[in-house]
Formats: C-alpha cells, sequence, structure tokens
C-alpha cells in the first residue's frame, strides 16, 4: 500500500480574453470544476498506475467535500482516512488568460485542520512508501515524519509550495523531490545552481536522496540509494504542465515499491509526468499504467 497524506482541493479554473483589473469585471471565455490538490492529485495518479492507495487528509463540510471524497472512491483510492471537518474545503480560483499566463487564489479550508493526531501509526507501519507535500500544516508533517522514521517505512517529501525546511524533518526523509525554485527555497540562494551541486547541497542538509525536477529536461537523482543520473523527459507536445510534478511523485513511488531500482523507476515516471503535460486540468490528466507503458514502449 501507498499513502499518501496531504490536501485536497476544488480548482475552480475560468478562462479570460485579459486578466480583470481591481473592480472590474469581465466576461469569462469558460469554466471547469476540476479535482486537485497536491496530495488528492498524488493519490490519484498512483491508482491509475495501478498502486493500492490509502489517503489521509482532510475536507470540509460544503458540497466540495462529498465531491472530493466520491472523486478519490471512483479511483479505488482507500478513503478511511480522509475525514470531514467543520467549514469549508480546499478550493483553488484559477484565471487562466489568452496568453496562458494564470492568477490563482488558494483557500486551505480543511486543509488546514489536518492535524498531528490524525496520522495513524499502524496504517504507516504496514505502508511500502508514505508521499506527503506541504499543503496541510507542518506540525502533521513533522510529525509524519517521525512515525514514518520510527517505522522504517520511506517517506517522500514533496517540497512544495516551497519553503525552508527543518534539519531534522530532512534526516527523516527517504526522497527529497524539489523542482529548481523549490531547490533554490530550500538552499537559500537566488540563481539556480548546477543540477549536480544542487543536489550535493541538498543531500548534505541530511534527506537519503534527492530527484531535482527539471520540468522538460527530466530529473537529476543522487542520494545513498542510486548513483547520481541525469533521467532525461521524453519530448511530448505540453499544453498543461499542471500537477506534472505529482504525477512524477506518485509514478516514481508505484514503481519502487514494485521493486523496480531508482533510474527505472525515475524512467517510469518521467514517462508519466511526460504524459500528464498532454492533457489538461489536474486529475483529469493523470495517464493509467497501459497509457504510460505503451509511450516507454515507443
Ligand atoms: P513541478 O511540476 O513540480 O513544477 P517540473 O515542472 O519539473 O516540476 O515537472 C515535473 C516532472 O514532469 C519533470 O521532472 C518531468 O519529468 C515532467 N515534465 C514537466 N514538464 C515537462 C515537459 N514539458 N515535457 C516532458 N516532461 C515534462
Amino acid at each position: 500500500t501507498i499513502v499518501v497524506v496531504g490536501s485536497l482541493n476544488m480548482d475552480m479554473v475560468s478562462t479570460v480574453d485579459r486578466m480583470p483589473a481591481p473592480g472590474e469585471t469581465v466576461a469569462g471565455r469558460g469554466f471547469a470544476m476540476v479535482h486537485g490538490g497536491k496530495g488528492a492529485n498524488q493519490a490519484v495518479a498512483a491508482a491509475r498506475l495501478g498502486a493500492v492507495v490509502r489517503m489521509v487528509g482532510c475536507v470540509g463540510s460544503d458540497s466540495f467535500g462529498g465531491l472530493l471524497r466520491q472523486g478519490l472512491v471512483a479511483e479505488g483510492i482507500d478513503v478511511a482516512g480522509v475525514r470531514e471537518c467543520p467549514g469549508a474545503s480546499g478550493v483553488a480560483a484559477i484565471t487562466v488568460d489568452g496568453s496562458g499566463g494564470n492568477s490563482i487564489v488558494v483557500y486551505a479550508g480543511a486543509n488546514a485542520l489536518l492535524l498531528p493526531g490524525m496520522i495513524d501509526a499502524a496504517s504507516i507501519d504496514s505502508a511500502a512508501m508514505v508521499l506527503v507535500q506541504l499543503e496541510t500544516p507542518m506540525a502533521t508533517v513533522v510529525r509524519l515524519a517521525e512515525v514514518c522514521s520510527a517505522a522504517g517505512t520511506p517517506l517522500m517529501l514533496d517540497p512544495a509550495p516551497a519553503q525552508a525546511l527543518s534539519v531534522s524533518l530532512l534526516r527523516k526523509t527517504a526522497w527529497l523531490t524539489p523542482n529548481e525554485s523549490e531547490a533554490r527555497t530550500l538552499l537559500g540562494v537566488a540563481e539556480d545552481l548546477p543540477m549536480e551541486e544542487a543536489a550535493e547541497r541538498l543531500l548534505a542538509l541530511g534527506v537519503r536522496n534527492v530527484m531535482l525536477k527539471l520540468g522538460a529536461r527530466g530529473v537529476y537523482l543522487a542520494g545513498a540509494d542510486v548513483a547520481s543520473t541525469l533521467v532525461p523527459a521524453p519530448a511530448v507536445r505540453a499544453v498543461d504542465t499542471t500537477a506534472a510534478g505529482d504525477c512524477f511523485n506518485a509514478a516514481f513511488a508505484v514503481a519502487l515499491t514494485e521493486g523496480q531500482a531508482p533510474v527505472a523507476a525515475a524512467r517510469f515516471a518521467c514517462a508519466a509526468a511526460a504524459l500528464s503535460t498532454t492533457g489538461a486540468g489536474a486529475q483529469p490528466s493523470m495517464p493509467t499504467r497501459e497509457a504510460v507503458l505503451r509511450m516507454m514502449r515507443g
């Protein structure tokens, strides 16, 4: 079982010709409600890629809460660890303009109510791997890392949205998966470092392994369980890279827990993430296992 601890959001995506100025109303061109949240995105991707998945998170008592939970159930995900909390669900109000630029308001809602006490040690003990991100309270992430460390269960930490992390948390992280801007935040540097140096400095903070996500260039792996390697991304016609990183993390976890070596798992994950950029929306664009295997056969 892969356990995903994290956020569930309803993304409300409007498309406009141009962004409204403060106080202005513009006519929208289109609208869609799409299930998102980094945690739920990773859970759905892992399930579509064939894993047994258990989600731990919080939804609100509003109408979105039921929809978000049902969305996971429809993917075959165990939602016994998804609590309903009083108040609003996590929401993201996203406006996309004619040139593909966007402006986004995220309200954490129920995601802010995922408390350390909701981490159930028994389900962590039996997990092959645990995935977490930073859209839920830091105290809960820290507690989760302690439980994983005590159980010997590998923790994959997606440091997104970017923030500085404590050394004690990093020391309990088996796989840290920043993109380039998150790596800059973690290292406190203003400019991108060469990938080898960025990885080396992140490892020096105490994480066991690093996967530096490099967008269309692929991913750079380094650490205790893998020789330093750049795995290139397959070339695709990307239309929407939303949640590509979430897809990558989930796919890597699926392949690794099936017993593949890290570099092979990263190749599978790059194929999955590349495919996810060819469709619109967060969870709708997550590929199936069959689609990924077809892409890898070429
Ligand atoms: P994030 O989505 O977290 O910002 P990236 O943009 O680096 O992180 O994307 C994560 C992964 O998704 C990359 O490491 C790569 O495997 C894949 N990916 C992202 N953009 C593209 C692209 N344009 N073409 C192919 N693969 C991509």
